[in-house]
């Protein structure tokens, strides 16, 4: 069942959305190579709890921190780590949450670590371009798979593939609720959107067909082919003016 939130409720959502932003911004402006990931989830959990915030994911099924830290083949939930050093063209996913007074923020981002090559910048600009294109299908009237299939399309125009196995969801006093919207598939299916629904929009976007897999951790989902592998994410909500992107604001906090 999706549960529609109220417009106080999305105004809170977005609050926290903001400052998730503004977290994710200053945590990305530190990745550069000889970083490790734990340095960065640290910073992270520091500065959500700052806030008055709790990290959404740390604990969440026994996941130990507050960044998924997926470098190059590495898809999702990539568990930070002091071994883990980054390096001169590679690329990084940080996804992150907060929960604040009793609701729930998402959001991700892929950045590179120094110059990248053109592979790794294609991959980078098509995933967070698809994620775009799936953000302008968040209006009244749309149908929920239209979403799907507006990323899907986009990604494979452009000659590249999207992640099956993990999809989006609906998000509010739960970091996951229904609905599941994954990145493909037919337009015109599911339920109609409406004003008061939420949800974290993730396009995980990879250079080959090739399936996934979890590595022995547990945790760390990887391309089976080692091709490299991005991910973009925003909580946005609809409202009766339209679509509102809650996870916006990182830069414009900083450079005010
Ligand atoms: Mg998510």
């Amino acid at each position: 069942m999706i549960t529609l939130k109220t417009p106080a409720q999305i105004s809170k959502m977005h609050e926290n959305g903001r400052l998730l932003a503004s977290c994710l911004h200053e945590v990305c402006t530190h990745v550069a190579p000889g970083m490790n990931t734990e340095y960065l989830d640290h910073m992270a959990e520091d500065l959500i709890r700052q806030e008055g915030a709790v990290p959404a994911f740390k604990g969440y099924n026994g996941f130990p921190a507050t960044i998924c830290a997926s470098i190059n083949a590495e898809v999702v939930h990539g568990i930070p780590s002091k071994k883990r050093v980054l390096k001169e063209g590679d690329i990084l996913s940080i996804d992150i949450g907060l929960v604040k007074d009793d609701f729930y923020s998402d959001m991700a981002t892929t950045v590179p670590v120094g110059q990248i090559n053109a592979q790794a910048q294609h991959l980078l600009k098509v995933t967070k371009d698809s994620l775009c294109q799936g953000l302008e299908q968040v209006r009244i009237g749309s149908r929920l798979s239209d979403i799907s299939h507006t990323i899907g399309a986009f990604v494979e125009k452009e000659g590249l593939y999207v992640v099956t196995e993990y999809v989006g969801h609906g998000i509010g006093r739960e970091l996951h609720e229904d609905p599941q919207i994954p990145n493909y598939g037919p337009p015109g299916r599911g339920p109609r959107l409406r004003s008061g629904m939420v949800f974290a929009i993730e396009p995980m976007v990879k250079v080959d067909p090739e399936p996934t897999r979890v590595l022995d951790d547990g945790w760390t989902v990887v391309t089976a082919s080692g091709g490299l592998a991005a991910h973009f994410e925003h909580t946005v909500a609809l409202t009766d003016t339209g679509l509102e992107i809650l996870t916006l604001g990182g830069e414009e906090k900083r450079s005010g």
